[in-house]
């Protein structure tokens, strides 16, 4: 069998290995330390990452990627899987996104063996994971006060990505270009292919979309012969060709009437603005047929802050009136 090194560390058929990669250290000399768990079965076969927290509050991902180790998903039949619950330590520890400064680690790649923390953090993973792994799956939840109904983003240009899209199976299929500076860009320059998941919202455990996301995680782990069974999906996953945001016309208090996932159609009534005084309510229609894939939880808002993503798939496109 070919040797398998990941983070500097040996690992052998059918070894289970914690490595705790030393990011960098509090002001207080803490040292700070952020585990990985790697299992290699004792029959060769694909590399898989399971990736979350690289946004600190977005604990949907963590939990999902701790249920796949408590279950023991992660000792698979062939090949190796490499999970890391938190990737930022740092926003974890404080309830944000960010690290401290305030940078995003998902907008820092490939990242600076001594620069700014984040960029310190997406060093790490370009050069301790990357490398090592063929596919992976990186879980986010939507950010600002917002859920994302469960969806995979990947690249439809991209024919390997959106088979693993496929077959990880979550109710959207979300074509999502690269973002420059992104883990997903910096692998796919090296020729890893990594999609992302995203479920419920930043800070707020979300069970349907937590399952969702391990179930999804088999399903993508029996298409790569990893394992030889998984739960088959319960719905068609919606393919999402383009998707727009339904914004505030106006400040105030917002209603919605409509729930995530939602088929909307055009002109449908989907919630109001009220201001708090009892003066106006103005109310909000849909300018698309489309499904509601994100919506926003919080009912302050300002004009032109983001209420609700459509998502517009085939049958979108054909009924565009309706
Ligand atoms: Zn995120």
């Amino acid at each position: 069998m070919k040797e398998l090194t990941i983070a500097g560390q040996p690992i052998r058929p059918g070894e289970f290995k914690e490595i705790n990669i030393n990011i960098a250290r509090l002001p207080s000399r803490t040292q700070i330390d952020t585990p990985i768990y790697v299992y290699r079965a004792p029959v060769d076969g694909p590399t898989l990452a399971l990736t979350a927290g690289m946004h600190g509050d977005e604990i949907n991902g963590m939990e999902i990627v701790r249920r796949i180790i408590d279950g023991g998903h992660h000792k698979v039949l062939r090949g190796t899987t490499v999970c890391m619950p938190i990737i930022n330590v740092y926003g974890f520890l404080n309830y944000s996104r960010e690290v401290p400064d305030g940078k995003d680690v998902n907008r820092s790649f490939p990242g600076s063996r001594n620069g700014s923390l984040a960029s310190r953090v997406a060093w790490h993973l370009t050069h301790d994971i990357i490398p090592f792994i063929d596919v992976g799956v990186d879980f986010h939840t939507g950010g600002a006060m917002r859920t994302n109904y469960p969806q995979v983003r990947c690249v439809m240009q991209d024919p390997r990505n959106v088979e693993l899209a496929h077959a990880f199976h979550a109710p959207f299929t979300i074509d999502s270009p690269f973002r420059p500076h992104s883990l997903r860009q910096t692998a796919a320059k090296q020729g890893k292919n990594i999609i992302v998941y995203e479920g419920g919202e930043s800070l707020r455990m979300d069970a349907a979309a937590i399952e969702e996301g391990i179930h999804g995680t088999l399903r993508l782990m029996k298409f790569l012969q990893m394992i030889d069974w998984a739960p088959e999906p319960k719905i068609e996953s919606r393919i999402v060709w383009n998707s727009s945001w339904i914004r505030a016309r106006t400040a105030g208090i917002f209603h919605p009437q409509i729930q995530a996932g939602d088929l909307i159609h055009k002109n449908q009534l989907v919630g109001s603005i009220t201001d708090p005084f009892g003066e106006f309510r103005e109310q909000i229609k849909s300018p698309v047929t489309g499904y509601i894939v994100g919506l926003n939880n919080n009912p302050v808002v300002n004009a032109g802050d983001a209420l609700m993503h459509m998502g517009m798939d085939d049958f979108c496109k054909l009924h565009p009136g309706e």
